[in-house]
C-alpha cells in the first residue's frame, strides 16, 4: 500500500507516516486535506507527500478519509512550509494551519443520545438537570452546547460521563464540518434522458424552453424569468426533466468599481530601474532592494515588473504593510491587471479569503496582494515577489507563530528561483547591511516624479516651549502659524503624534499614583470621547469617573498627550477648518478608514490628526504642511531599534507633504534637536542614518552583526514563572558548559524581567540568545528545547521562542 507523509493539525514537531487504500490511492495528492486516526481521536492532516520512512506496515494506519477536492496548496510550499518551521523551531502542523484560510478544518464532536424510551425509570428518580438533559435528548441527538443551549443550563462533563455509566444515554464522535465553507450556487440544466412533457403549466415551460436556449443557469437568475423558480426547478427535477447540480461560486470583497487605466511613460530613472530588475526575472533567485525617495514612483516599477512576470507565465506576489495600504495598491493593480488580481487581508471575512485563496490556488488570479500572512498564498510558481515598505515592522508576527513575512519573502523567492524585490524610502538596517554584504542588490529612485523637492524640514525646539501654558506647549507659534498659512492658501494639513486617546499619563491629584491597568505593568489611558480609562495592552477599560485606585480620590490629573488632546486643542484653535482624526480608535468600524481616505482625498478634510496610521504610504498631492507633535516618544524605548523605527516614522511621515505641485513644509518639534534620529529624519536621508546608527550596532554587537533569538516566558503565577525562567537560564547555561562546539558560540542574556513586566495578567520574563552565526543558535534552541520537553512542556508556562525578535519590550 502507499505510504504518505501528513503533518497533523497538532502542535508536534514531528510528521507522522499513514496508509492510503486502494481506493482512496488516486484522490490523494500533497496539498490536500486528509482525516487521520491519531490516538483515540481522529484529526485533520495535511499530505506533505510520499512517504519513503521505512516501518513494519503494521504497524502504521491508514488514512480515514480526503477532505479535499482541489490541493490546498502546491507542492511546491512543502518545502517553504518545512523551511520556516525548521527555522523558528515551530510545529509544522502549526506552520500550515497558520497560513490557510482559518475555520475550515472539520472537527471530531462527541453526540449524545438518549438509550430506552421515554418511561425511563431512573428518570423519577434523578435530579432536575438529568432530567431535564433526558427531556432534550427524547427530541434527538444532539451535542453537550446544543443540549446547554436548550436547557438554559451550564452542562457539566461528569453529569454526562455518569449519565453514559449508567447506561442512560450514549455518546458518539461524529465529525462536523469547519465553519468556513465554500459558497455553493445551484444551477439547473435539462436533464438528457427526461421526455418532453405534454402537460407542463406555463412557468415550468418557460423554465423548460430557457434552459434549452441558453443551456446550464443558476437557479437565482431563473427567478428573473418566473416567479418562484426554485420550487418549479425542483417539481421539475422530480419528473426527471431536469438536473439541479452544485458549484462553487467567488463572493467578491471590491467595493467599488475600478476604471482600467494605461501604464504611463515611466521616468529614466524608472526605466532603469525596470530594465535592471527585469534582467534577472526567469535567471534564477535574487533580491533587490528598491530604496525609493518618497514619491518616486515604485509603485509604478512594481507595475511594470509585475507585467513582465505575468508575460513569462509566472505569478506575482505582493505584499504590502497594512489594510489601508491595501486598498490603495489594490487599487492600482486592479485598474492595471482587472480580474488577475486576488486580495488576502485580515479585513475579509472567512469565506471571502477562502474564495480569494481557491483562486490562487487555481491559478485563476496571478497576481495576489495582501498584508503579512499573504505570503503564504498558494502560487505553485511564483516569478517576482514584492515587499512594499520593507522597513514597516508589522511584516512580523507577534503572537502563536513568531515569523517575519519581509524575510520570509526571500526565503520563498529563493526556494522557488524567483526575484525577491524590497521597496522602501527608509530601508531597514538590516537590508541596507545586506546590500553592503552583496546578499542584496541596490536600485535607487532618487527624484520624485514631478521633480519637486522633498519638503523642506524645520525643526522646533520643546525645550525652549517650558514657559508656554497647556496646549500652546505642543502647538507651538510656530506650527500655529504655517497651520494658519496652509489653511489660507486652502491646502491639506497632517498632524502626528504616535499615541491616541485623550491623555496617556493619568495621574491623581491627592496621592500622585499613577493610574494604572489592573492587568499590565502599563498606565491607563483616558478616552473623553468613549469616557473610559482604557488598557492598550490588553483591553481592560474603567469608567471616567472612577476614583484613584490608590486613595479613592476623584482628583485624577489627565496628563500626557494623545491624538484625541491634539484634536480637541486644533478644534479650539481652527474653529473654521474641518478635522478628522485617523487612529485606531477611530477606524475600527469597518469602512471607517477608507471613509477618511475618500474625504481626504475629496478635500473635505482640512486637518487630519493621525497616529503612524497616516504616515504609511499615502499619497495626497494637497497636503503641504505635515507637523510632528513629539517627535521622541518612541526614541526612549528601551529597545535597540529604537532610534531605528523613530527615524522610519518621522522621514515617512514627513514625506507626506508636497507630493503634488505645491511644494511641502515639515514642523518637526523634539525635545532632542541633536539626535542623528531626529537630524537625520530633519534630512531625509537615510544612508545618514544608517552611516552612525550602524557604529553603535557594530560597538554592542547588534544586528546585522550578530543574530539573536528571544525566549519569551510568561505564567499567571508570579512565583512559578520566575522560577520556571531561573531553571530555562540554567538549562541554557549547562548546555554552553557542555563541550559542543555549536553550542559555545551562544551567548546567553538573561533571563531578566521583561521591561512590560506584566501584560493582561501574565507575569513577563526574557533569556536573549545571541550568536554570530544563524547555524549555531538554530542548533543550540533545538538541542535546548528538545533535550529538555518536560521542562518546557510545562502546562502553566508559556515558552515561546522568537527568531529575529524585533520588539525587545
Ligand atoms: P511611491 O510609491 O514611490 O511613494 P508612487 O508610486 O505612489 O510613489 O508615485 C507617486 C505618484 O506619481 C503617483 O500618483 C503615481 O501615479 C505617479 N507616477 C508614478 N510614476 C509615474 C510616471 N512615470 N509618470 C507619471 N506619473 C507617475
Ligand atoms: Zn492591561
Ligand atoms: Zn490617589
Amino acid at each position: 500500500m502507499r505510504q504518505i507523509e501528513v503533518a497533523v493539525s497538532l502542535p508536534v514537531h514531528n510528521t507522522y507516516t499513514y496508509l492510503v487504500s486502494e481506493a482512496m490511492a488516486a484522490m490523494v495528492c500533497p496539498g490536500k486535506r486528509v482525516m487521520v486516526p491519531f490516538g483515540n481521536r481522529r484529526l485533520t492532516g495535511y499530505v506533505l507527500g510520499d512517504d519513503a520512512r521505512e516501518y513494519p506496515p503494521d504497524q502504521l494506519k491508514p488514512i480515514c478519509d480526503v477532505i479535499d477536492e482541489t490541493p490546498m496548496f502546491p507542492i511546491s510550499m512543502v518545502g517553504f512550509f518545512r523551511w520556516m518551521a525548521e527555522y523558528y523551531v515551530h510545529p509544522i502542523g502549526d506552520v500550515i494551519c497558520e497560513a490557510l484560510p482559518g475555520g475550515i478544518n472539520p472537527a471530531e464532536s462527541a453526540v449524545y443520545e438518549k438509550v430506552g424510551d421515554t418511561g425511563n425509570p431512573f428518570a423519577e428518580k434523578t435530579g432536575g438537570l438529568e432530567k431535564k438533559i433526558l427531556q432534550v435528548l427524547a427530541a434527538g441527538p444532539a451535542r453537550a452546547d446544543r443540549i446547554a443551549k436548550k436547557t438554559g443550563c451550564e452542562i457539566p462533563k461528569n453529569i454526562l460521563l455518569k449519565m453514559e455509566k449508567n447506561n442512560w444515554i450514549t455518546k458518539r464522535k461524529k465529525i462536523v464540518r469547519g465553519r468556513t465553507r465554500h459558497k455553493m450556487q445551484r444551477y439547473a440544466r435539462l436533464s438528457d434522458t427526461g421526455e418532453p412533457h405534454a402537460k407542463l403549466s406555463e412557468p415550468k415551460t418557460q423554465i423548460i424552453d430557457f434552459l434549452r436556449t441558453n443551456g446550464e443557469t443558476p437557479i437565482d437568475r431563473l427567478n428573473d424569468i418566473v416567479p418562484r423558480a426554485a420550487s418549479h426547478v425542483r417539481d421539475l427535477a422530480g419528473k426527471g426533466l431536469v438536473e439541479i447540480t452544485e458549484k462553487p461560486v467567488y463572493r467578491d470583497p471590491f467595493g467599488d468599481a475600478v476604471e482600467p487605466d494605461t501604464p504611463p511613460e515611466l521616468t529614466m530613472e524608472q526605466k532603469q530601474v525596470v530594465r535592471e530588475a527585469a534582467s534577472a526575472l526567469g535567471q534564477g533567485f535574487a533580491t533587490y532592494l528598491l530604496a525609493g525617495v518618497t514619491g518616486s514612483g515604485k509603485t509604478e516599477v512594481y507595475m511594470h515588473l509585475a507585467a513582465k512576470t505575468l508575460e513569462k507565465g509566472r505569478s506575482v506576489l505582493v505584499l504590502v504593510p497594512e489594510i489601508a495600504l491595501i486598498s490603495e495598491i489594490e487599487r492600482r493593480f486592479r485598474a492595471r491587471f482587472g480580474e488577475n488580481v486576488a486580495v488576502l487581508h485580515s479585513g475579509l471575512s472567512a469565506g471571502e479569503k477562502l474564495d480569494q485563496w481557491m483562486r490562487i490556488a487555481k491559478e485563476q488570479s496571478m497576481v495576489a496582494i495582501g498584508a503579512r500572512s499573504a505570503i503564504f498564498a498558494p502560487f505553485a510558481d511564483p516569478g517576482l515577489i514584492i515587499v512594499d515598505e520593507e522597513h514597516d515592522t508589522s511584516y512580523k508576527q507577534e503572537n502563536r507563530f513568531h515569523y517575519n513575512a519581509r524575510d520570509m519573502a526571500v526565503v520563498r523567492a529563493r526556494l522557488t528561483d524567483a526575484v525577491a524585490l524590497l521597496g522602501s524610502a527608509t530601508p531597514s538596517i538590516q537590508s541596507i547591511s545586506n546590500v553592503s554584504t552583496r546578499k542584496f542588490r541596490e536600485l535607487n529612485l532618487t527624484r520624485r516624479i514631478h521633480r519637486q523637492g522633498l519638503p523642506e524640514v524645520t525643526l522646533v525646539d520643546l525645550r525652549k516651549q517650558k514657559d508656554q501654558r497647556g496646549i500652546a506647549r505642543f502647538i507651538t507659534p510656530a506650527l500655529k502659524h504655517e497651520i494658519t498659512d496652509t489653511l489660507a492658501r486652502g491646502e491639506q494639513v497632517l498632524l502626528f503624534l504616535n499615541r491616541r486617546g485623550f491623555a496617556s499619563h493619568p495621574v491623581c491629584a491627592q496621592c500622585g499614583a499613577p493610574q494604572k491597568c489592573r492587568n499590565c505593568d502599563v498606565t491607563l489611558t483616558l478616552h473623553k470621547k468613549s469616557n473610559i480609562y482604557k488598557c492598550h495592552m490588553c483591553g481592560y477599560f474603567r469608567a471616567a469617573a472612577s476614583p484613584c485606585t490608590h486613595c479613592g480620590s476623584n482628583a485624577i490629573k489627565a496628563l500626557g498627550m494623545g491624538t484625541e488632546k491634539i484634536e480637541a486643542a486644533v478644534r479650539s484653535l481652527f474653529p473654521a477648518a474641518r478635522i478628522a482624526r485617523m487612529d485606531r480608535d477611530t477606524t475600527s468600524r469597518k469602512g471607517a478608514l477608507l471613509k477618511i481616505l475618500k474625504d481626504l482625498k475629496h478635500r473635505e478634510i482640512d486637518i487630519l490628526v493621525g497616529t503612524q496610521m497616516v504616515a504609511k504610504g499615502h499619497d495626497f498631492p494637497n497636503i503641504t504642511l505635515v507637523g510632528v507633535i513629539c517627535a521622541d516618544l518612541s526614541l526612549s524605548f528601551p529597545d535597540f531599534r529604537a532610534g531605528e523605527m523613530t527615524f522610519q516614522v518621522l522621514a515617512q511621515v514627513a514625506g507626506r507633504a508636497g507630493r503634488g505641485a505645491a511644494p511641502g513644509k515639515v514642523i518637526l518639534q523634539t525635545y532632542n534637536p541633536d539626535h542623528f534620529a531626529i537630524t537625520a529624519a530633519q534630512q531625509q536621508d537615510f544612508m545618514n542614518f544608517y552611516n552612525q546608527e550602524i557604529r553603535f550596532r557594530k560597538a554592542l554587537d547588534y544586528p546585522p552583526f550578530s543574530r539573536m533569538l528571544q525566549i519569551k516566558i510568561s505564567g499567571k503565577d508570579q512565583d512559578k514563572t520566575r522560577r520556571h525562567a531561573e531553571a530555562s537560564g540554567r538549562l541554557c547555561r549547562q548546555l554552553f558548559a557542555c563541550d559542543d562546539p555549536k553550542c559555545r558560540a551562544v551567548e546567553i542574556l538573561g533571563p531578566i524581567e521583561a521591561p512590560l513586566s506584566r501584560v493582561a495578567g501574565r507575569y513577563r520574563w526574557q533569556i536573549l540568545l545571541k550568536s554570530a552565526s544563524s547555524a549555531s543558535l538554530q542548533h543550540f534552541i533545538r538541542r535546548l528545547y528538545f533535550e529538555n520537553n518536560a521542562h518546557f512542556g510545562n502546562r502553566g508556562i508559556q515558552t515561546a521562542i522568537d527568531v529575529d525578535p524585533l520588539f525587545m519590550m
